[in-house]
C-alpha cells in the first residue's frame, strides 16, 4: 500500500477512535482531505479508496482541481476569501467555511442566485483573538450571522474556527469548548434560516481533541498528505 495510503487510513482510524472515546458515532464526524498544494494525482488515490471529501484554501486551485475530478467529490472552501472569487466557484462548491463579512455573504448570497443554487456557509470565528487570523470575535459572532441570515441564496450550517498553532493539543481545548458553547447559544435564539449544527475545528495537530469537544467536520492536511512543499508551487 502506498504511503498515502496508510496515513488516510491511520488517520480515518484516530478520527474512529476519538468519536469512540467521546461516545459518538462514526458518522457524525466528517473527514476533509485537505488537498491544498498537492497533485491532482493524490487526490485520486484517495477517491478510489473511497475518499470524497476535500478541502482548498485557494479559489483558483479548487477550480482547477475540480475541472479535473471526478464529479461527485464534495469542495469544501476553507480559507480566507475575496469577494471577486466567489463567482468561479458557485456552482459547485459544497460549502464555504470562512464567511467573516456582511459583504461576503452578500456576494455568495448574490453568486449563488445566479445559479440557482443555495450555498451552505459557515462562520469564521476568531476565538483566541489571535492578530494573525481572519474571522469575526466571538462577541460579534451573533451579529454577524442575525445580519445574513435573511439572505437568500445563503444557509447558515455553523461555525468554523482555526486554533492556534500549539505544541500540546490539549492547549486548545478551551478554544473548540469555547465555539460549541457559542453555537449552543445562537441556536437557542431560534433565528430563521440559521441550524447551527456544524462546527468546523480540528487539523492535524489537534483534531482528535475537536472531536471529543464537538467538532462536525475535521479538516485535516499534513497527516493526510505529508508536508507541504510551498517552495515548488
Ligand atoms: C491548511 C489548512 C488546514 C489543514 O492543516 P494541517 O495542519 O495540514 O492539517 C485546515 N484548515 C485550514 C483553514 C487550512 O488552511
Amino acid at each position: 500500500m502506498s504511503e498515502l495510503l496508510e496515513r488516510m487510513h491511520a488517520v480515518q482510524a484516530r478520527v474512529k477512535a476519538a468519536c469512540e472515546r467521546s461516545g459518538r458515532s462514526g458518522d457524525s464526524v466528517c473527514l476533509i482531505a485537505v488537498s491544498k498544494t498537492k497533485p491532482l494525482e493524490n487526490i485520486l488515490e484517495l477517491y478510489q479508496d473511497g475518499q470524497r471529501v476535500f478541502g482548498e484554501n485557494k479559489v483558483q486551485e479548487m477550480c482547477a482541481k475540480h475541472e479535473s475530478a471526478p464529479e461527485d467529490i464534495s469542495w469544501h472552501l476553507i480559507g480566507h476569501l475575496q469577494r471577486n472569487k466567489v463567482k468561479y466557484m458557485a456552482d459547485f462548491v459544497t460549502m464555504i467555511h470562512s464567511v467573516d463579512s456582511v459583504r461576503l455573504a452578500e456576494t455568495i448570497s448574490k453568486e449563488a442566485q445566479k445559479h440557482g443554487r443555495t450555498i451552505p456557509v459557515l462562520v469564521e470565528v476568531n476565538v483566541a483573538g489571535e492578530e494573525s487570523k481572519f474571522g469575526v470575535s466571538p462577541e460579534e459572532t451573533l451579529s454577524l450571522v442575525e445580519q445574513i441570515a435573511p439572505l437568500p441564496g445563503i444557509t447558515i450550517r455553523g461555525l468554523m474556527t482555526i486554533a492556534p498553532f500549539v505544541k500540546d493539543p490539549e492547549e486548545n481545548r478551551p478554544v473548540f469548548r469555547t465555539l460549541k458553547q457559542l453555537s449552543v447559544d445562537i441556536n437557542a435564539k431560534n433565528i430563521n434560516n440559521v441550524n447551527m449544527c456544524e462546527l468546523s475545528m480540528g487539523m492535524t495537530n489537534d483534531f482528535e481533541v475537536a472531536i471529543e469537544e464537538g467538532a462536525t467536520f475535521v479538516r485535516v492536511g499534513t497527516a493526510i498528505f505529508g508536508a507541504r512543499d510551498y517552495s515548488i508551487s
